[in-house]
């Protein structure tokens, strides 16, 4: 199985394609050209050969008639031209007069016979035949012997002048070229092999040594960052590993950092609680009075640990996957109205104005529950952070995508350096006048993570001693 493993990684690596195109982009040029160019070789020799034979056949016709070849009774000059030819071109040369019979045949088989074939009757007519036979490996040719009268120039056609000659040696000389090309191109092929699956090793590299870094980060052996710069595809690979492994450390970081806020702010409480049971009990008779204060002041402390057990527990169940959202549609004006309610008592308390603006009847598509903490925080948080008969005015509009929640406040405001962390769990911009008035960090971080898990944005603005305003967008229709 792991054989087949390995064969089938292989054959699916980088490594093993380039060696298959270098072999093909090496070979198969050689082979086209190869077989190509012998091809055109034999082609062109046939035909230069053919040429040569009709331009001699000619040369013999005109000798033919001017020497009255059929007629006359010394033809040993003419027969001595016939066997040269016959000779030079390892053919056969036969002379075929007007009764179409064979007065002169070089190979001497078929002298007196008669010979009526088609290339034979349509030479009679003035044609020039010639003919290749790649089977058998023979040129034909069939040239009119033809007389032209000085007078009346008519032309006369006496004889029929036939030619075969065999192309053997064409072919041999074919074969010998095939043969030292197929030399020349095996040299070649196995080259190339070696040649290819060199290069590719050497190519492939570069990603070997890639993955043997990411191991030796993972194990946190040698270098804790990515550098290969052979290639540009292997820099970028580098750059985005290494700007992953940035956010995988910056999110390490943040853990930690929320594990250990997580244990000192539950700590503190206890530690209160401590120090008021310890002090309460090195006292001798302490009056009931003092017992009832301390133990008010441990009942303080125990609200707070379980307000920031419950921020907790409701941060963690938004830091879970949006499948635990639960969307129904919600009429967000009822909504607002509700939590405006609810706060009420506490804006009283403060001498705090809240005021509701809705432009329009709006229902969404939301996590009830979620909405409404999230909204809860913004507005607890612009009254908590007031000044005495500051105001809140939270406004509600929408267009046909959007619902626009806008928290708007008289109060403290927000310094600038610090917009940017108010999201962060646990961080409060004065830590001691966010604990004196029931502050856990926690209320924004869970705030945008509600408003986030619904595909919708927040944004702050604030200016210092003026007051603040958060604007919400979520989207009317929850896309999943
Ligand atoms: P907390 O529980 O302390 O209110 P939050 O996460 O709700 O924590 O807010 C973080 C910090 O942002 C607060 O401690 C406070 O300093 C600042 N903040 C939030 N809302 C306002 C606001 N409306 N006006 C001024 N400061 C604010």
């Amino acid at each position: 199985m792991t054989k087949f493993r390995r064969l089938f990684d292989f054959i699916g690596s980088l490594k093993f394609r380039l060696i298959v195109l270098f072999i093909l982009i090496g070979v198969l040029p050689g082979i086209l050209i190869r077989v190509g160019v012998l091809n055109s070789y034999e082609k062109r020799a046939v035909s230069i050969r053919t040429s040569e034979i009709l331009s001699q056949a000619k040369i013999l016709t005109n000798r033919i008639v001017s020497s009255d070849y059929f007629n006359a009774d010394d033809t040993s000059l003419i027969d001595a031209q016939l066997e040269q030819l016959s000779n030079i071109y390892d053919g056969r040369v036969m002379i075929i007069d007007g009764t179409f019979c064979v007065v002169k045949d070089t190979y001497r088989i078929d002298e007196g016979k008669t010979i009526i074939s088609e290339e034979v009757i349509k030479s009679f007519n003035g044609e020039e035949i010639t003919k290749y036979d790649p089977e058998y490996r023979y040129i034909e040719l069939a040239v009119p012997i033809t007389r032209t009268d000085k007078e009346t120039e008519i032309k006369q056609t006496l004889g029929v002048i036939m030619v075969s000659v065999s192309t053997d040696s064409i072919r041999l000389n074919a074969e010998y070229l095939a043969r030292n090309a197929m030399v020349i191109e095996m040299i070649c092929v196995f080259s190339v092999i070696f040649f290819s699956v060199i290069v590719s090793i050497q190519l492939v590299k570069p990603f070997h040594r890639m993955s043997k870094s990411i191991e030796e980060i993972q194990t946190g052996y040698g270098e804790d960052e990515l550098s290969i710069n052979t290639y540009t595809e292997t820099r970028q690979i580098c750059e985005k590993f290494n700007s992953m492994l940035g956010r995988m450390k910056v999110l390490d970081d943040s853990r930690q950092e929320f594990v250990s806020n997580v244990s000192h702010e539950l700590k503190t409480p206890l530690t209160s609680m401590k120090v008021l049971a310890d002090s309460i009990n090195s006292m001798e008779d302490a009056p009931v009075e003092l017992y009832k204060e301390f133990m008010a002041d441990i009942g303080n402390e125990v609200d707070r640990e379980t307000k920031i057990i419950n921020d907790l527990l409701s941060l963690v169940k938004m830091d879970k996957a949006a499948a635990d959202l639960n969307i129904s549609n919600v009429n967000i004006n009822e909504l607002l109205e509700q939590i405006l309610k609810r706060l009420k008592p506490i804006a009283d308390k403060q001498k705090v104005e809240l005021v509701l603006e809705s432009f329009r009847p709006v229902s969404a598509d939301v996590d009830e529950v979620k909405i409404t903490l999230a909204i809860t925080n913004l507005i607890e948080n612009a009254i908590k952070y007031n000044k005495e008969d500051g105001w809140v005015h939270v406004t509600l509009n929408a267009d046909h995508q959007y619902f626009y929640l806008k928290v708007e406040d008289s109060g403290i405001g927000i310094p600038e350096d610090s917009l940017e962390h108010i999201y962060e769990r646990f961080y409060r911009v004065d830590k001691s006048h966010s604990r004196e008035i029931g502050g856990t960090g926690l209320g924004l971080a869970i705030t945008r993570n509600a408003v986030l898990m619904h595909r919708g944005a927040i944004k702050v603005f604030s200016t210092e001693g003026e007051g603040t305003i958060f604007n919400v967008r979520i989207p009317l229709n929850y896309i999943a």
